[in-house]
């Protein structure tokens, strides 16, 4: 069990208030409509987020006014940069200092931000509650992550610019319950550039048709854009070659089509097949199904109390048997980072085969398949900006060549004869039938837009952007952080004393704040925990210091109400 609770002595209410407002002052987006978001908040029905139902526009109004759209989020923290007064303040030397290796080059103000809002929290030194008495203090200890290469060159010529990348999110900047959208369910989906909305109509509106198989000029532009973004994908992830790219409906899809095929092809009663403790249940539904199918036996690799995987545990369970080593590279309900390099090369040496679940990884850090090795890679569009329905299944070009499609069709076959199918090599030999092409093409839109802002440079921010928001959450009284692994990426899973996770998103949700509550599709991990559900807010590259300063508030005038 995780003993790292938060279980100091609470601050006093004053000092709760006080901390509070800070925060709220600082999120204050200062859009202009004084008494707009009262107004607006009183007719909203009481709660929406986990009650399953949607905020329904009717009760609570269109809050996009023709006149005044309030798009974009103007930040204090933005106006600050171009301040002359603050740029001089002998406050800020610290952190103009930190800018040599901080991402926030063009946004130094979050740093004060960080040591105001911490010299705020009172310091019970008896109860070990440890405060960073400076903001080089509060960042020595960030952790060095294996995927950031070169990092001292990449952050020296750092420009990232989270506010003019959230411009580019139309939805970012929607209203609810009166409250400019603070999305932070990034694990469960990620937000859509203008860039992929606008190449999906650009597709429907100039070549839609179906694809591979026509003479007319509409099914070129067809296929060459479904072709192109198979070799976008190719290129993001690093495979040999675009022959190595299966496009699916998701991640889900992408891993029953490896146990529905190479599962059903090639394990015998008695192999074994290995996964964590960590993993989504589209990690171990597939493997469960297909187990009890052919007498398979399925093992679990444990973590620890802060979720990380117990590697010497690991490789106790490899053996002669031991086929397929099955993991996620990202934990979706603890944000752990799991140790793949190592994870892979030891399954290796066992004979195994192994699949590497990268939804929630891929879009927060560099993906090399060549480098890491594994045999299957699988990952969402969704979940790094592209569209839903669309997903990847990386394999190795023999491994996918040498295995018996799962699905017959049209697309996917070389010949037909009543007696006898002779199939195609891949990809188009699991691409059975019309894929989803549209969306394709939006995935590669989606990639695009990812490597205009380079991945290096996302994860960097992102890094720091959890380092902030970890410090802080660490600071609300009765907020037990579950999943506190070193090596972590985006996901901040919680539990708030005093409150049932629902109610705690149905607070935020009045906010405009969008977290997810529930077992994340994740229910062993959680019950590793003690827990049935967590409050789990996610980051993503557009999200910034000033929306975690409003859930952090949220979340403290909470736990204030309770005193
Ligand atoms: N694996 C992990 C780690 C996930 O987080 C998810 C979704 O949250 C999935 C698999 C399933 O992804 P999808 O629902 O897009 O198929």
């Amino acid at each position: 069990m995780n003993t790292n609770i938060n279980n100091t002595a609470l601050p006093d209410e004053a000092a709760l208030e006080k901390l509070a407002n800070e925060l709220f002052r600082q999120a204050d987006t200062g859009n202009g409509i004084p008494g707009q978001e009262v107004v607006a908040q009183q007719a909203i029905p009481p709660s929406v987020a986990g009650s399953g139902q949607s905020p329904a526009g009717i009760l609570h109004g269109n809050n996009i006014n023709i006149d005044n759209p309030q798009t974009g989020f103007p930040d204090k923290n933005l106006q600050d940069i171009n301040s002359s007064s603050i740029a001089g303040d002998s406050l800020f030397s610290p952190a103009l200092r930190l800018k040599e290796y901080l991402p926030y080059e063009a946004d130094p103000a979050h740093l004060f931000n960080l040591q105001a809002i911490l010299s705020l929290i009172p310091v019970d030194n008896g109860m070990g509650l440890q405060l960073p008495g400076t903001v080089d203090h509060a960042l020595e200890d960030v952790p060095a992550y294996y995927f950031l290469e070169s990092k001292p060159a990449l952050v020296s010529s750092w420009g990232f610019d989270a506010y003019a990348v959230k411009k580019d999110f139309p939805i970012l900047s929607e209203h609810v319950n009166g409250k400019p959208l603070v999305w932070l369910d990034n694990a469960a989906t990620t937000q859509k550039p203008q860039q992929v909305i606008d190449r999906i109509s650009h597709y429907y509106q100039h070549e839609n048709s179906n694809i591979h198989r026509a003479a007319h000029e509409l099914a070129a532009r067809a296929t060459d854009a479904y072709e192109d973004a198979r070799k976008k994908v190719q290129t993001f992830i690093n495979a040999g070659s675009p022959n190595e790219i299966v496009f699916v409906r998701g991640t889900t899809e992408g891993i029953n089509l490896v146990a529905k095929s190479w599962g059903e092809q090639y394990l015998q009663p008695g192999d074994e097949i290995i996964i964590t403790h960590l993993e989504h249940h589209a990690n171990i539904v597939p493997w469960q199904q297909l187990a009890d199918k052919k007498g398979l036996k399925l093992r679990v690799v444990p973590v620890d109390d802060d979720g990380q995987v117990l590697l010497d545990e690991y490789a106790k369970l490899l053996n002669s048997k031991t086929k397929l080593v099955a993991f996620t590279q990202v934990s979706n309900a603890l944000g752990t980072i799991t140790p793949a390099h190592t994870i892979i090369e030891l399954a290796h040496q066992a004979g195994a085969k192994v699949l590497l679940d990268g939804a929630q990884s891929v879009s927060h850090m560099r993906t090399d398949v060549r480098s890491l090795n594994a045999d299957w890679f699988v990952f969402s569009g969704h979940k790094v900006f592209g569209p839903t329905g669309i997903g990847v299944l990386y394999g190795k070009e023999d491994l996918l060549n040498q295995t018996a499609p799962w699905q017959g069709g049209g697309n996917m076959i070389k010949d037909v004869t009543f007696e006898h199918t002779e199939y195609h090599n891949a990809p188009t030999r699991f691409e059975a039938g019309t894929g989803n092409i549209a969306d394709a093409v939006g995935l590669g839109a989606a990639i695009d837009y990812v490597n205009k802002l380079g991945i290096d440079n996302i994860a960097l921010y992102e890094h720091y952007l959890l380092e902030y928001a970890t410090r802080l959450l660490r600071q609300v009284p009765g907020l037990q952080l579950i999943g506190t692994a070193k090596e972590k990426a985006s996901v901040l899973s919680f539990t708030l004393q005093g409150y049932s996770n629902d109610q705690v998103g149905q607070a935020l949700n009045k906010e405009g704040i969008a977290v997810r509550t529930g077992h994340h599709c994740a229910q062993p991990i959680l019950r590793r925990f003690g827990l049935e559900s967590t409050v789990r807010p996610s980051l993503a590259f557009y999200n910034t210091c000033a929306d975690v300063d409003l859930l952090v508030a949220t979340l403290l005038q909470l736990r204030a109400a309770k005193r």
